[in-house]
């Protein structure tokens, strides 16, 4: 270990919130390895973007089995450099997995079955060489799976040692409030409920928001950027090495479409008014509701992170941006 954290790192701007009414709080930003972080990518960035997080009070970094690529490669260099650097630190962190989309082939390789989850968890330790996850996620809803069978395979995750915390992600409101009330029955209470939720994409609002909160849970949110359709990156077109040109990512050039871009213009316009980049103001759009416990950025390069940290320096807006904003977004 050659690393040696910043001693400033809890006083230099990271906020903390409290997550639902659980004992965890978590930084405003998280950080996310879906993409950036496979085999196909730079590793030394890789390392260099996990431990400024680190350096930066960000102390939650979230995985899940499939990220890549290949699938699973974000959780083995993850393990890679939490070995090399972090392993001091494992106390000071908070690492989440997931298991619900495709991870092997056969008919046990993806959903929520008990045999799935239980089989996921074993190879995600392995593959990332922790002894437990701080939290682990069913990924998605599976319509076909009895909803108690994937939540008492979460409670047997945790009452295993496996992973501390149960989660959910994309899951309908009505569901996870099934979800809720199964794993508090059971003494494992939901920690978190992952979704996608930015400027561009509001499915969150309001039903499972409200619910996670009289539930007290706290919903972290991903893809607050869209992306990066919601920076100024895509502003004059499509640039080389961006997620949308790259055939690996999940954006797709289609979605770069001249209504999106000619919103995203103007939404660039109010946010330097604000001082800020685009980026900044819609990551803190989304933090400013308080249901939001935090916010899972993904980021190719350390440039990127520090934007997007910078976005905890302005998180007010007034009525009139807001207003602004929704006029913007409705257009
Ligand atoms: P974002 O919306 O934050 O998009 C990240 C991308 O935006 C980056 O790769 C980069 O694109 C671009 N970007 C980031 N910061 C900046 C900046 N300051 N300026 C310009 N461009 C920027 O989120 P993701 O979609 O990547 O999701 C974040 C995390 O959320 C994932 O890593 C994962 O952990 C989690 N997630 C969970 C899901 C679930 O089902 N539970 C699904 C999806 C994500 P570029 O590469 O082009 O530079």
């Amino acid at each position: 270990m050659d690393y040696t954290a910043a001693a400033d790192r809890y006083t230099n701007g990271m906020k903390y919130n409290r997550c639902g009414r659980s004992g965890i709080i978590l930084p405003a930003l998280s950080l996310g390895l879906w993409h950036n972080f496979g085999d196909i990518d730079n590793q030394e960035e890789a390392e260099k973007m996990i431990l400024y997080a680190f350096d930066h009070g960000i102390t939650h970094i979230d995985i899940a089995n499939n990220y890549g690529p290949p699938p699973g490669s974000a959780e083995s260099n993850f393990g890679k450099i939490f070995k090399k650097q972090l392993q001091g630190y494992r106390d000071e962190l908070i690492i989440s997995s997931k298991a619900g989309y495709l991870m092997w082939p056969g008919p046990y390789g993806e959903w929520g079955s008990r045999k799935y989850l239980h089989a996921s968890i074993d190879q995600s330790l392995k593959r990332t060489g922790l002894e437990y996850f701080d939290v682990f996620y069913s990924h998605r809803y599976d319509p076909n799976t009895p909803l108690e069978e994937t939540m008492q395979a979460l409670v047997d995750i945790v009452k295993q040692g496996k992973a501390l915390y149960t989660a959910i992600s994309n899951y309908p409101a009505d569901k996870a409030a099934e979800a809720y009330k199964y794993l508090s029955a059971h003494n494992t209470p939901c920690l978190l409920h992952q979704c996608k939720y930015s400027m561009l994409v509001r499915d969150v609002e309001p039903e499972v928001l409200e619910v996670g909160k009289q539930h007290g849970v706290g919903l972290i949110a991903f893809s607050s950027l869209a992306q990066g359709l919601l920076t100024n990156k895509y502003l004059h077109g499509i640039p080389e090495n961006s997620r949308a040109a790259k055939p690996s990512g999940f954006l797709q050039k289609e979605q770069v479409t001249p209504q999106v871009i000619a919103k995203v213009s103007k939404l660039n316009e109010v946010a330097a008014r604000r001082g800020q980049t685009l980026a900044e103001m819609a990551l803190v759009w989304v933090l400013k509701d308080p249901r939001v416990t935090s916010l899972i950025v993904g980021t190719s390069s350390v440039q990127q992170l520090k934007d997007n940290l910078n976005a905890l320096q302005n998180p007010d807006f007034t009525a009139e941006e807001l207003n602004e904003i929704e006029t913007i977004l409705r257009s």
